[in-house]
């Protein structure tokens, strides 16, 4: 199935808690190892294809540190 969004995380807003890491459902997302941001914490990012777009991440990030972007369809020939 090919993914049907994916997320950007505003860095200067993450605090690094996890919380949309542990709870995204398709296991897409985890704290940078290597990114250290101004407020020096591992920011989230998107690791894998699988977003569904559900917004859970989103709605749970007590920063609002995440935006989703749904992929449009693709129209029928
Ligand atoms: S929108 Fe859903 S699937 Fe995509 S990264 Fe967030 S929690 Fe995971
Ligand atoms: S829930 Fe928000 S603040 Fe916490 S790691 Fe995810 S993006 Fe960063």
């Amino acid at each position: 199935m090919p993914p049907k969004g994916r997320i950007a995380v505003d860095e200067l807003f993450c605090k690094g808690c996890g919380l949309c890491v542990e709870n995204c459902p398709q296991k897409v997302l985890a704290l940078s190892p290597v990114r250290i941001n101004a407020k020096g914490y591992h920011p989230a990012e998107q690791v894998g294809d699988g977003c569904t777009a559900c917004a859970i991440c989103a709605t749970i990030c007590p920063d609002a540190a995440i935006t989703v972007f749904r992929f449009k369809k693709e129209a029928a020939v």
